[in-house]
């Protein structure tokens, strides 16, 4: 507000020199909302599980003698301990993500192999679920980059994928290679996303329904670090969807030779 009112005044005046000091003062409170909201965002998704694990432990001591609740109450004790660490180690990497502008490590990755990677590790999950995991597409095709961090991008949008669709649907990663971009598209034939919220899924802790994600394990970190490491390597993600249809997301990097050779000139930023 003080930095609204400095600017109206200096427009008033004419002055071009406060006009410029206002600006600078309005994007440093910008920022400073920005890591409020971030830290708020983090200490209300802790409060839950560490709520839940505090209670987890008071039950356990209680039921002591009683060996079926012990084992009840120890396996919500994992699970929660699991969400923890998953919300940390997600949190983690998403502000060294955003720490930085663009990837340090640059090495020549096929694209077949980042996206083997992350089918398999999402086999487990596709199986147990029915899931049909499928890929296909324009083989051979090479970006640059940092290829742990690439792979962690698909995994999260096959992650997502298998998570919002109904058990025995479909799940297709494609790969396309066209005009010096190449586009990794993931599409599921899952419940969708509304068309006011599209926007908003890359959102840190964005959730289209709060429950649903909470349930099946979600933190709504998944789609933030994928756009910020496919932001970092000089590329995008778009989205499509269709509620009760299904969704498709699409990752588009720079193809190798058409790739700038220098770190960051590529990146591009909110
Ligand atoms: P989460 O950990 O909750 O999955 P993400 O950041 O990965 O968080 O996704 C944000 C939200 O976007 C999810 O909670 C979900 O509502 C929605 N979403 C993401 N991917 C899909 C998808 N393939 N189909 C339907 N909804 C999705």
């Amino acid at each position: 507000e003080a930095s609204i009112h400095l600017f109206a005044r200096a427009a008033r005046l004419g002055s071009r020199y406060i006009l410029v000091v206002a600006e600078d003062h309005t994007e440093a409170h910008r920022l400073d909302d920005v890591r409020r909201d971030f830290i708020a965002n983090i200490s209300h998704e802790l409060k839950t599980p560490i709520g839940a694990v505090g209670l987890l432990a008071e039950a356990l001591a209680e039921a002591a003698n009683e060996p079926e609740q012990v084992k009840r109450f120890a396996n919500r004790l994992t699970t929660e301990a699991q969400r923890l660490a998953k919300i940390t180690q997600e949190i983690i990497e998403l502000s060294r993500l955003q720490a930085q502008d663009a990837i340090s490590k640059r090495e020549l990755l096929n694209v077949d192999h980042i996206v083997a990677s992350a089918i398999d590790q999402n086999r487990v999950m596709a199986d147990a679920r029915k899931v049909n995991l499928v890929s296909g597409g324009d083989k051979g095709a090479e970006v640059y980059g940092d290829e742990p961090l690439l792979i962690i991008a698909v995994h999260n949008l096959i992650t997502n994928a298998v998570h919002y669709s109904p058990d025995g649907s479909r799940v297709g990663v494609g790969i396309r290679n066209a005009d010096g971009i190449v586009e990794i598209a993931v599409t599921d034939q899952g419940v969708g996303i509304p068309e006011d919220d599209l926007e908003r899924v890359f959102e840190r802790f964005f959730r289209v329904d709060q429950a649903r994600s909470r349930h099946t394990g979600g933190t709504g970190l998944g789609l933030s670090i994928v756009k910020h490491a496919v932001q970092n390597h000089g590329g995008d993600i778009r989205v499509w969807s269709r509620p009760g249809y299904g969704s498709t997301f699409t990752i588009r990097l720079p193809e190798a030779s058409h790739a700038a050779t220098t770190t960051g000139s590529t990146s591009t930023k909110e």
